[in-house]
């Protein structure tokens, strides 16, 4: 029987998804084999990897100035990569506003002297616990920054902002940690340089990691930066410089089919934000429950929450799994609970999990 798991990555995929992986996986449209038993650069797959871009070119818009790469590594590598292939010796602005954030200018930080350039902390939410993002008026960008990073959907902290205009205006290519929320709604990708995530929140399995860049950022990487990390390499041989994580590639092609099928990424915000209303207006309305980011900056994926009762946190945990809403309990940063409502969320999953707050509540509260 399927669960309705709340894991935040690797984490729920559409099951009409898995059940076409699993139709497919001894033979895969009459070649006798696997798609994952196959050459990369035969037909086959080349077909599905190009399948692949075009479904993310439309349901995204990107522009054709922007390259579309499907590397390996996960988001943390891009914490590096990005410095590697964008930071030129100049110096880069860090905006934090959660563990994501913060962990991407850390490392950048650590590598920017072997790099010969700077890292900046240009505005932090720190002081506030991660409970919204900064305003404008808080921030200290550099107008000659060679980029500044941000994460629009903190994971962990449950922080979600896209009102970048006050950094746009700048003119400085903003980058941006996009792993749990792309593809949750409509975004400009105009508005910026590069947009990374990795896969295995809201886009498919663990293994390939998304990255949508303007072709003109990229050609002046750090001299020591290897092959497979440089962004143009990888634009000139689609992404196949070596062998790419093939049945990755393949999953998200078929997420892609799918959320064509729901109607696109307009339509899939539609749902995410009715989904996340529901959540947050019942952790809102029992006393029990508090979530402590600010409302214009919640997260429609990502919902941490706390009991304010904490010695019935072992008790939510067991009944919760046991009612069939698995992997409820908060990351160890921030404790409580978290529910992860992606795409692949059904509205069920989360009104079923609103019932269980309302009856949890009312057999607790006294
Ligand atoms: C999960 C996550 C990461 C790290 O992803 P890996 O693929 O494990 O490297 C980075 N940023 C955000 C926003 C995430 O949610």
């Amino acid at each position: 029987m399927r669960v309705f798991n709340f894991s935040a990555g690797p984490a729920t995929l559409p099951q009409p998804v898995l059940e076409q992986v699993q139709r497919e996986l001894l033979d895969w449209h009459g070649i006798g084999s696997s798609l994952i038993e196959v050459s990369h650069r035969g037909p086959h797959f080349s077909a599905v990897r190009d399948e692949a871009e075009a479904r993310l070119r439309q349901l995204l818009a990107i522009p054709d100035d922007y390259a579309v790469l499907f590397l390996q590594g996960g988001a943390t590598l891009q914490f590096a990569q990005v410095a590697m292939n964008l930071l030129r010796g100049g110096s880069a602005d860090y905006i934090v506003t959660g563990a994501w954030s913060q962990k991407a200018y850390r490392e950048a930080l650590r590598l920017a002297p072997a790099l010969g350039g700077k890292v900046r902390l240009a505005g932090s939410t720190e002081e506030s616990g991660f409970t919204r993002a900064p305003r404008a008026d808080e921030l200290d960008l550099d107008p000659n920054a060679s980029y500044v990073h941000v994460c629009t959907n903190e994971t962990i902290h449950g922080v979600e902002w896209l009102d970048l205009d006050a950094i746009a205006a700048t003119g400085v290519p903003i980058v941006a940690d996009m792993s749990s929320h792309l593809l949750s709604r409509p975004i400009d990708v105009r508005q910026f340089g590069l947009i990374y995530a990795g896969a295995q929140k809201n886009v498919g399995p663990a293994g390939v990691t998304i990255v949508i860049v303007r072709r003109d950022l990229i050609n002046d990487p750090w001299v020591g930066t290897p092959s497979v990390m440089q962004y143009a390499a990888q634009d000139a041989n689609q992404s196949m410089l070596n062998t790419p994580p093939t049945f990755a590639i393949y999953v998200a092609n078929l997420v892609f089919a799918w959320l064509e099928a729901q109607g696109g990424v307009a339509a899939i915000e539609t749902v995410n934000r009715r989904k996340a209303e529901k959540l947050y207006a019942a952790i809102d309305a029992l006393p029990l429950y508090e979530n402590r980011v600010e409302v214009p900056w919640r997260s429609r994926m990502n919902v941490p929450f706390r009991l304010r009762d904490e010695s019935l946190n072992e008790r939510f945990l067991h009944e919760s799994d046991a009612a069939g809403l698995k992997y409820l309990k908060g990351h160890k940063m921030v404790g409580g609970m978290r529910a992860s409502i992606y795409n692949a969320m059904p509205e069920e999953g989360v009104d079923a999990l609103v019932a269980f707050l309302h009856d949890f509540a009312a057999r607790h509260t006294a």
